[in-house]
């Protein structure tokens, strides 16, 4: 599944080659997780401004004359991916939306169909608003303080692990990475938020910002096919330090490395090295 770094890296791919274009046309596929929510054809003459990314999200602003604007809202679901380029061959059986530019076209292939592009009046209103209402803050939003976190856990009974993965407090840590940033923080998953001190709660914000910065560094250097942006997951994992690494020793202890499932997801921790 693409994650917050994957999508981060996609957006650097085409968001300055794009900015500036004019839509001439906009080409559908088979239905998407959420129906785009206009008539395609009104598109056609809009510019593109510079692609944004909030979350797991990326939006593409769209204004025509001073006072038309709108945008559309991509999410890459559990297999899409995006592609900008100047001439693509005919759409395949999983390409479900063509936005033809006056640069080239942007292009979302999304084999199972989770993905979907919206289109809103703003990022602050419509659909925009309410598909980002439920996301908790970027990870590198500075309004992110490490009391603000801890102020966020302490109200929680549940795992922080789980906590992460919801992504209402911080958004970005998906299983990998929140897998990874426990085992530098020396907490244990399964630890309830609650019971995660200031200390210990401004070291796990410090290693969630880590993790996504030593991917987003990854997904820079070694992404060469941007179409490919699930490569990054591979990069990345190939350093773990836990995860995919059950029964293995620790590289800090030496102990074994353990899996269990919370929420129906693998956590890969040390149980010497964290703690409760
Ligand atoms: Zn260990």
């Amino acid at each position: 599944m693409p994650e917050l770094p994957e999508v981060e890296v996609t957006r650097r791919s085409f968001a300055d080659r794009i900015a500036g274009a004019r839509v001439t046309a906009v080409r559908l596929g088979a239905a998407l997780r959420w129906p785009l929510g206009c008539d395609p054809e009104t598109l056609a003459g809009f510019s593109v401004g510079h692609a944004q990314r909030r979350g797991k999200y990326l939006w593409l602003p769209l204004e025509r004359g001073a006072d038309e604007r709108c945008g559309l809202l991509i999410h890459l679901g559990m297999s899409g991916s995006l592609a900008f380029s100047d001439a693509p061959p005919d759409p395949g059986r999983h390409d479900h939306f063509d936005l033809l530019t006056t640069r080239g076209t942007l292009r979302l292939t999304d084999p199972r169909r989770f993905g979907a592009v919206v289109w809103s009046t703003s990022l602050d209103s419509g659909m925009a608003a309410k598909l980002l209402a439920p996301l908790g803050h970027e990870p590198f939003d500075p309004a992110l303080t490490a009391r603000a976190f801890h102020e966020a856990l302490k109200g929680r009974r549940a795992p922080v692990k789980a906590a992460l993965l919801a992504g209402d407090i911080v958004v970005g840590a998906g299983n990998i990475y929140a897998c990874e940033a426990l085992f530098a923080a020396g907490i244990d998953p399964r630890t309830p938020c609650s019971r995660i001190g200031p200390a210990r709660a401004e070291r796990l914000l410090a290693c969630v910002r880590a993790t996504l910065s030593r991917a987003l560094e990854l997904g820079g250097s070694t992404l060469r096919d941007f179409r490919d942006a699930h490569g990054m997951d591979g990069a990345f994992q190939a350093e773990a330090q836990v995860y995919g690494r059950e029964g293995q020793r620790c590289v800090r202890c030496g102990g074994a490395v353990r899996r269990i499932v919370q929420g129906q997801r693998s956590t890969f921790y040390c149980p010497g090295c964290q703690r409760r």
